[in-house]
C-alpha cells in the first residue's frame, strides 16, 4: 500500500489534486469512500477538532484503517484545524496519516516557533505522518455565512510563505489565496462563486517548493478550482458543500418517508445526496469526465 506522501507525488506529477472532505458521521463517511471506490481515486477524509470530538479520535481512526485494509484502497485520514499539541499528539498516537497544525491567528514568530516544535513532536511519534502548517487568513467555521468577510489583508505572502516552510519543517502548506470557509447563501444556491489568486498560488509555489493545500474549496468557481490545480495546489479540501447536500439528503427522506423510524432506511438518502457532491469534486479534482 502507498503512504499518503507517495499519493501526493503522483499527483503532482500527474498534474491533478487529491479530494479532501471532511466527514462527522458514517453517512459521510460511507458516502465519500463510495464516490472514490466507484471512480477509484485516492481521497483524503478531514475531521476537525469539532467533528474528532463528536465522532471520537480513535473510532475515526479505526473506521478509516478497516475500510483502507478491508478494500486495499487509498484512504486517508487527516486532523483538520488543530489548535494545539496535544491535540495533534492525540491524532498522530491514533494514526492519523496527517495533521494541520493551525496557528494561523498568532503572530508569525509564534507561528513559526510553535509549529516547528510540534512537526518535531509528532515526526518522532511517526515519521511518515504529514504536517501542513497554515499563514495567512482563510476566516473560520464551515457553515452558512451572512455576510464576507473582508480576508484581503490576511492573503498570503509568497516570501513569507518561503520563509515559513523552510524555518518549520512542515510537508504541506495551507495558503490564503482568496480561499474561505464556509459558504454564503447565494453560493448554496449557485447565484455566486468563490474566485482565487491564481497568481499568488503560482509565486507560492515557485518561491515554497512545497506540496500545497487549498482550503475552504466550497462553493469555488470550477474553472479557478483547476487553475489552482495547475498552478500548484495538490490537496482541495470540500466540506461545507458536503454538509449541505447531507442536510438535504436527509430533508428530502424525512419528507418521503413520513412515518419511516428505520435509521438504515432513512440515511442512504443522505449517503446519495453527499456522494453525487464528493464524485463531482472528485471528477473535477482529478482532470476526469
Ligand atoms: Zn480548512
Amino acid at each position: 500500500m502507498h503512504t499518503l506522501r507517495d499519493i501526493l507525488e503522483q499527483t503532482q506529477k500527474n498534474g491533478v489534486a487529491i479530494g479532501h472532505f471532511n466527514i462527522a458521521d458514517l453517512v459521510l463517511l460511507k458516502a465519500v469512500f463510495a464516490a472514490a471506490q466507484e471512480l477509484n481515486f485516492p481521497v483524503l477524509v478531514g475531521v476537525s477538532e469539532g467533528e474528532r470530538e463528536f465522532i471520537g479520535v480513535h473510532q475515526i481512526a479505526a473506521l478509516v484503517r478497516s475500510l483502507r485494509e478491508e478494500f486495499d484502497f487509498p484512504i486517508f485520514l487527516n486532523a483538520d484545524h488543530t489548535h494545539s499539541l496535544p491535540n495533534a499528539v492525540e491524532a498522530a498516537k491514533a494514526g492519523f496519516d496527517a495533521i494541520v497544525f493551525d496557528l494561523s491567528a498568532l503572530p508569525f514568530e509564534q507561528n513559526v516557533r510553535q509549529t516547528k516544535g510540534a512537526v518535531e513532536a509528532l515526526k518522532s511519534i511517526n515519521p511518515n505522518i504529514l504536517v501542513e502548517g497554515e499563514i495567512g487568513d482563510i476566516g473560520i467555521g464551515s457553515e452558512i455565512h451572512e455576510d464576507v468577510p473582508d480576508l484581503t489583508k490576511g492573503l498570503t505572502d509568497p516570501k513569507e510563505a518561503r520563509q515559513f516552510v523552510e524555518s518549520t519543517g512542515i510537508d504541506i502548506l495551507a495558503p490564503a489565496v482568496g480561499n474561505m470557509h464556509g459558504m454564503l447563501q447565494s453560493m448554496v444556491q449557485g447565484k455566486t462563486r468563490k474566485h482565487l489568486d491564481i497568481e499568488r498560488i503560482a509565486q507560492i509555489k515557485t518561491a515554497a517548493r512545497i506540496l500545497l493545500t487549498l482550503h475552504g474549496g466550497s462553493g469555488t468557481d470550477d474553472e479557478d478550482l483547476r487553475r489552482a490545480i495547475a498552478a500548484g495546489i495538490n490537496i482541495v479540501h470540500i466540506n461545507t458543500e458536503l454538509r449541505v447536500a447531507w442536510r438535504h439528503g436527509l430533508e428530502d427522506a424525512l419528507v418521503k418517508l413520513p412515518h419511516e423510524v428505520v435509521p438504515y432506511k432513512i440515511l442512504p438518502f443522505a449517503v446519495e445526496s453527499v456522494k453525487q457532491v464528493a464524485s463531482s469534486r472528485l471528477r473535477l479534482f482529478n482532470n476526469a469526465r
